[in-house]
């Protein structure tokens, strides 16, 4: 009956179906973005504390499911029902979003994609409430010195506060997932902070390639120093400025490294601030990172 293709474990139980919605604290005022609402079990809730309620679902047979369950209740006229992708959706203005998110879609996930479609999006919303594979929730709630601390949780942490909300186990969808999960609650940092995401995340992709050795080794490798020299030498021809000719990429890094003191340390007990420390101390000598 379900579409594993589309990751649907439709969510059963009544009290974690409540349990979201408390933790939401939806107001009488909010739009509520929900992302692949299936037979609409989290739907009716939400539409019973929402001003509005935009659902996005992929499975034309579930939205009509849907449109049936709610014809004929005072509800019916809050829904907004969109068919289609909702990583190939213009999103409204929402309030929250809540999200069981289909992240077992043998089709691949979209846990990842949809989490910075999110954090994108403007104008901010005040919280999100996502169910994910419990493996991926942990990953985004991750602090420095946690075995799953990754490249994920610091890009996310960035614009987000990320907190584990609750477990959930498998008994509670129909049919069971393979996986267990967990409910992360996300609240965007408002004003987000003023960096460059690309500039950013091209900094974590050369610490978290091997996030236990320290950083100066990450800055050792080759195809590293190459991309920084690149950069270097057309950040400069944009600015007009003279590169020398005796420009060593090489020493110039051991030298930023050197002044910040971070050489010595490994991105695996680092925090946000001592990464955009870094990134910052790399800019103000014209290297960067995309
Ligand atoms: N919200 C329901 C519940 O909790 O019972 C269903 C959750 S089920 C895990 C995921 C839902 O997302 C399914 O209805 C599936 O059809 C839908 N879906 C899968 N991929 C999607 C996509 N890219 N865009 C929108 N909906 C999608």
């Amino acid at each position: 009956m379900f579409n594993k293709q589309l990751g649907q474990h439709i969510l059963k139980n009544p009290l974690v179906v409540q349990n979201i919605i408390e933790r939401s604290e939806i107001r009488p005022t909010d739009t509520v973005l929900e992302v692949g609402p299936g037979t609409g079990n989290l739907t009716m809730k939400i539409l019973e504390k929402a001003k509005q309620v935009v659902a996005v679902e992929m499975d034309t047979r579930l939205a009509a499911e849907l449109t049936k369950r709610v014809q004929g209740t005072p509800e019916q006229r809050k829904l907004q029902l969109i068919r289609g992708d909702v990583m190939k959706t213009d999103l409204p203005f929402f309030d929250i979003c809540i999200s069981n998110t289909p992240y077992q879609a043998s089709s691949g996930t979209i846990s990842s994609p949809l989490v910075f479609k999110l954090l994108h999006h403007r104008p901010m919303f005040r919280c999100a409430m996502l169910m994910f594979q419990r493996e991926f929730a942990l990953r985004l709630v991750a602090r420095p010195g946690d075995e799953l601390y990754c490249r994920l949780s610091v890009n996310v942490q960035l614009y987000a506060k990320v907190e584990h909300v609750m477990k959930i186990s498998k008994n509670s969808f129909r049919p069971p997932p393979q996986v267990e999960s967990s409910v992360v609650r996300l609240e965007p940092r408002n004003p987000p902070p003023p960096v460059d995401f690309a500039e950013w995340d091209g900094l974590m992709r050369v610490l978290f390639v091997r996030k236990n050795k320290t950083v100066s080794a990450n800055f050792k490798s080759d195809t590293v120093l190459k991309m920084m020299d690149q950069n270097y030498r057309t950040y400069c021809a944009l600015k007009e400025i003279m590169v020398d000719a005796d420009f060593d990429i090489k020493a110039k890094t051991t030298e930023i490294l050197a002044s910040t003191g971070y050489a010595e340390s490994r991105p695996a007990k680092m925090d946000l601030d001592d990464f955009l420390k870094l990134l910052y101390a790399f800019n103000q000598e014209g290297i960067h990172f995309c």
